[in-house]
């Protein structure tokens, strides 16, 4: 049988391809997308050729879908469950998940494999490893387009608070607040963050950032931002930096707003730069205790549930991160390039498929 999706053909060029299906091994699933949405990351794969070239890989790693078949040693899923899908799926029995990384099953980023190691989401069919340790039901509840946001939007933002260790009453400074900086807010937020400093542009991305916990907002484009920083807290600067937008430049504006003994999370995926700067006099001559923790996101059942428990509890709202949605199977194109071209309305599109 084959199968449409819509692919990276190289750097710079995407395409509608066909393809064999995907087979299913004993602890797999066939998934089928009823609900997907294009990431910042398949922007940077495709245009600025940040992982390389790949030829033909159909992209997106962000959906909710149905399962078509699951594996014969497969226990708790079934044909027909509506199911959420994180955007990394790990190999739980790997050396570095008992390392306690298990995005990093298989060596380094080795978890994420939709749109990178292997076919995405983009698909009329896809195939998830390990199935009962990757996949997550959707609850009864939770709309399906909602939770499209949690297998990578909220869970790297969360991250980003998670590496930066955010304690109660820290005061926090988010740098970038598209879809994954806002969920840096609303993750620092949860985790008891005083005053959150919120760093972007857009109205939008503002409005939400606000209605997620920022008490600040600062706008790169109107001056420099460790100035601005400094302004509202005093030459003390802030407790922990989260990075979800800028360049490989924002590190060492991070480094000159932190406290001694901070850290920064960062979840950024770097798509071009040589090499990170850390300014030696603000990093106290190498003896700051200054941290920088990045990571790509941690995937997986568990974690989808547990957030998506907080959705459940009417603790957190993603929807919110919504503007464009498209309808139909055809669109995906429309609504990557639409996400490639960013226009100030956009925080982030989805596109049903059907469900
Ligand atoms: P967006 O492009 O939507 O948002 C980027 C944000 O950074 C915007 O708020 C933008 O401001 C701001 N920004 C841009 N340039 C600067 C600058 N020079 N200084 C300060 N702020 C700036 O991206 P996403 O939210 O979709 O994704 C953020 C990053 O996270 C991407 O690199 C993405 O690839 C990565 N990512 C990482 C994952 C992981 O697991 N580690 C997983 C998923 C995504 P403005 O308001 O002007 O647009
Ligand atoms: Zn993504």
């Amino acid at each position: 049988m084959k199968i449409k999706g819509l692919a990276m053909l190289g750097i710079g060029k995407i395409g509608w391809i066909e393809k064999e299906a995907p087979k299913c091994g004993p602890l797999d699933a066939l998934v089928r997308p009823i609900v997907v949405a294009p990431c910042t990351s398949d922007i940077h794969t495709v245009w600025e050729g940040a992982i390389g070239e790949r030829t033909d890989m159909i992209l997106g790693h962000e959906t909710v879908g149905e399962v078509m078949e699951v594996g014969e040693l497969v226990e708790d899923f079934k044909k027909g469950d509506k199911v959420i899908v994180p955007a990394i799926t790990p190999d739980w029995g790997d050396i570095n998940s008992q390392r306690g990384f298990p995005m990093h099953s298989g060596g380094p980023l080795g978890g994420w494999k939709f749109s990178n190691f292997k076919d995405g989401v983009f698909a009329e069919l896809f195939h998830v490893n390990e199935a009962d340790a990757n996949l997550a039901l959707l609850p009864e509840g939770v709309d399906p387009v909602s939770a499209v946001m949690i297998t990578d939007m909220t869970t790297t933002g969360f991250h980003a608070a998670e590496l930066a260790d955010v304690k109660l009453g820290d005061t926090v400074c988010v740098i970038g607040i598209g879809p994954v900086g806002l969920n840096a807010v609303m993750g620092a937020n949860l985790m008891g963050a005083s005053h959150i400093y919120a760093v972007g542009s857009r109205p939008n991305c503002i409005k939400v950032a606000k209605e997620y916990g920022a008490t600040g907002i600062i706008n790169y484009k109107e001056g420099d931002i460790v100035e601005q920083v400094i302004a509202k807290t005093g030459v003390q600067g802030v407790d922990k930096v989260l990075i979800a937008g800028g360049n490989v430049d924002t590190f060492a504006q991070a480094i000159k707003m932190l406290k001694p003994g901070g850290i920064i999370g960062s979840v950024n995926y770097l798509g071009s730069g040589e090499f990170i700067r850390i300014p030696r006099i603000e990093w106290e001559v190498g003896m700051g205790h200054k941290s920088i923790h990045a990571g790509l996101t941690p995937g997986g059942r568990n974690r989808m549930e547990k957030l998506t428990s907080l959705v459940e509890a009417g603790k957190y709202d993603p929807s919110k991160l919504i503007t464009h949605t498209f309808e139909g199977f055809d669109k995906m194109e429309e609504a990557l390039l639409l996400m490639k071209d960013k226009p100030t309305d956009l925080i982030k599109p989805v596109v049903i498929i059907d469900w």
